[in-house]
């Protein structure tokens, strides 16, 4: 454990602080510094932790007492025979008596269910932006272009669902479809990304096999755009649903073409 800090300091509180005080104070810093709330934050983690023991000392009257006389020490070791830790902390028991103080924190964050799946999300495709050069010419009268690029469309096979014919998405048992695995360690709730699912909350049991459960496949495509007639160089024109495909069925993307006209070639006297 890192060097100790007074547990007063901790807390933020003086030393004749009432019970109340101390309790109040903690809840401040336990909301703060909650896991749920700074996530991947291990300073805030390292807080949440400092301050949880300074209050399990300071709202313990005879703790409080002990640590005041002879310090963090004889305060931890308080109450042995349970065979806790070096802070003679059991983190369960703890939870418990201070769940008045955790109910309502849990109460607000736990509650927020998670948004469940039972397959994938359709997901926008990307815009793709190409540029293409044409005549001085072409930019007065107007033209044909003829486009050709590589970019993703629906798998045919699948129908752009990423899954063999006939088959369909389950919703992941392990997590019940939540994408993730909460458990608790003492008093701290934690949630990873399931393991089984990856965190997506569903499993696709037959990806297709043409895309790979991508749900699309790259071609190389080729159109012909008209290119209107008057065109300045540097303009953009939008062609839509020509970037790539959505994934699972979602929208297409555009496609961005910039017009670059190329300057008639200047006779040179010799
Ligand atoms: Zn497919
Ligand atoms: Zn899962």
């Amino acid at each position: 454990m890192a060097q100790h800090r007074d547990y007063y300091e901790v807390l933020g509180v003086s030393k004749t602080a009432t019970a109340a005080e101390i309790k109040a104070a903690y809840r401040k810093l336990a909301m703060k510094y909650h896991p749920d709330r700074n996530p991947d934050n291990k300073e805030a983690e390292e807080k949440f932790k400092e301050a949880a023991q300074a209050y399990e000392i300071l709202s313990d009257e005879k703790k409080r007492a002990q640590y005041d006389q002879y310090g963090p020490e004889a305060a931890n070791y308080m109450g042995g025979g349970h065979g806790h830790g070096p802070a003679g902390m059991n983190m369960d028991d703890i939870f418990d008596a201070f769940g008045d103080i955790f109910g309502d924190i849990f109460g607000q964050t736990r509650t927020k269910s998670r948004k469940k799946t039972s397959g994938p999300e359709p997901r926008r495709g990307h815009d793709l932006s190409k540029e293409i050069q044409i005549s001085l010419k072409d930019s007065y009268l107007g033209t044909s272009y003829e486009m050709s690029y590589y970019h993703f469309v629906p798998c045919t096979t699948c129908a752009g669902k990423g899954m063999e014919p006939g088959t369909s998405a389950k919703k992941c048992t392990e997590c019940d479809g939540n994408g993730q695995i909460q458990f608790r360690q003492g008093f701290f709730m934690y949630a990873q990304p399931c393991p089984k699912c990856s965190g997506t909350g569903y499993i696709i049991p037959s990806p297709c096999k043409t895309c790979n459960g991508q749900s699309r496949t790259q071609v190389y495509d080729k159109f012909s755009i008209n290119i209107p007639a008057g065109i300045y160089d540097g303009a953009e024109l939008r062609i839509s649903g020509k970037g790539d495909a959505g994934v699972y069925g979602g929208p297409a993307g555009d496609l961005f073409l910039k017009v670059l006209v190329l300057a008639d070639k200047i006779q040179t006297c010799r």
